[in-house]
């Protein structure tokens, strides 16, 4: 195959070979974790060395960390009415969610959804402070979901001034940090989260893992999955000991490299989009008046259709993705762009470029070559299609 490059790092990050080798080992495991022969101790000290891991990353405690199947389900298990803070019974009245959320967090989680609200954001994607002081007010027990970093933009979130907000009206803060981790400081006091959800796929573990986070006096009534007890009656099921060995080999070589990586992935993007810029000024990179991953672009192009030039991206041997939900075969608009009041024909052309600590300056030179031939030949096919029309 001829030379490609992956820059998709937002969709999933490729595997880390640390977490590759931590996988590998967990596999020729026996045990099942709860058993009590040496076997089963064997797999149990791998999940607790992977707690341990995954602790570090976010500052935390292992002992608050429930491993899950993904931040999809770490999202479901946190957004519920039975939260409880402080040893008090009373559930949780009210959910308010940005609209900006990953689809995990939109759909409302446990909650009813009558009880869920949507609070606004800015045009450049950053959560509406005001908004969410007055809209809370509302609520007697709110529970408050913010993501750290967007997935599409990543416009990074005010979440220490969110946090102290909802704390002032009685209310909890759960953070989606699944964008951040890895990228940004991610410590769990600092940031004043009392829930946080973490994917293992992002920082180059395997798929299916990722965790819930929670400050210590914080607890989950209703699990989501009931059973055998595993993972102290928050998240019953044998574990995935292979899944979250890896998880936890690939926080740890996250941390041991993230303020390198960060920095070289900016410079990388920097240049990115100082070129894409120079190739075509009419182009918006949007969020870009904001605080913003160090390795994502959400460029939009008037007049081209993401979907098509994804397509023509990937035959000139570049992945990347569009700012463009696709399910089912449907391409909808990006409700993160809606969200920041974007023009629609600005949002249809929205393409996302996602760097990661493997990039180099040629993955660069390809996907620029590429901007520019992409870019082009679609922009002439559509003034042809307007001289015809
Ligand atoms: N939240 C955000 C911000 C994400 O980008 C993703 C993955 N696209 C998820 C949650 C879901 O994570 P997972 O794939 O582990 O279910």
């Amino acid at each position: 195959m001829s030379e490609r490059a992956y820059l998709d790092w937002n969709a999933t990050a490729p595997l880390r070979p640390e977490a590759r080798a931590a996988m590998l080992a967990a596999l020729d495991l026996a045990g099942n974790a709860s058993s009590v022969h040496a076997e089963g101790r064997a797999a149990r000290q791998l999940i607790e060395a992977a707690r341990a891991q995954v602790a570090t990353l976010v500052g935390a405690e292992a002992k608050n960390i429930t491993f899950t199947g993904g931040a999809t389900e770490a999202n479901m298990l946190a957004l519920t009415p039975s939260l409880e803070a402080g040893g008090r019974k009373a559930p949780r009245d009210r959910l308010f969610v940005s609209a900006i959320e990953h689809p995990s967090v939109r759909g409302g989680g446990r909650f009813a959804a009558d009880q869920v609200e949507e609070l606004p954001v800015t045009g450049d994607g950053v959560l509406d402070l005001a908004a969410l002081e007055q809209r809370i007010a509302t609520a007697e027990r709110p529970l408050v979901s913010v993501m750290l970093a967007n997935n599409e933009t990543g416009v990074i979130q005010p979440i220490r001034a969110i946090a102290d907000v909802v704390h002032a009206a009685n209310g909890l803060l759960h953070v989606d940090a699944v964008q951040a981790v890895g990228r940004i400081d991610c410590r769990m006091d600092d940031l004043g989260a009392d829930l946080l959800s973490l994917s293992s796929h992002k920082l180059g573990g395997p798929q299916g893992a990722g965790a819930l986070v929670r400050r210590a006096d914080v607890h989950i009534a209703e699990p989501l999955i009931r059973g055998g007890g595993q993972e102290r009656g928050i998240r019953a099921g044998t574990e995935n000991v292979a899944g979250i060995a890896g998880f936890g080999a690939a926080a740890v070589a996250a941390v041991a490299k993230r303020e390198t990586d960060a920095a070289r992935m900016a410079a990388l993007r920097d240049r990115l989009e100082a070129e894409i810029a120079h190739a075509t000024p009419q182009a918006v990179i949007f969020g870009q008046g904001a605080a913003r991953l160090p390795n994502t672009t959400l460029v939009g192009l008037a007049g081209i259709k993401a979907e098509t030039a994804i397509i023509s991206f990937d035959l000139n041997g570049v992945a990347v993705s569009s700012g463009s939900a696709c399910s089912s075969g449907k391409v909808q608009a990006s409700h993160v762009l809606a969200a920041m009041g974007m023009r629609p024909d600005l949002a249809r052309g929205a393409v996302r470029i996602s760097l990661g600590w493997s990039t180099t300056e040629r993955d660069l030179d390809n996907v620029l070559r590429a901007w520019i031939r992409v870019v082009s030949s679609l922009l002439k096919e559509r003034a042809n299609e307007g001289l015809a029309a």
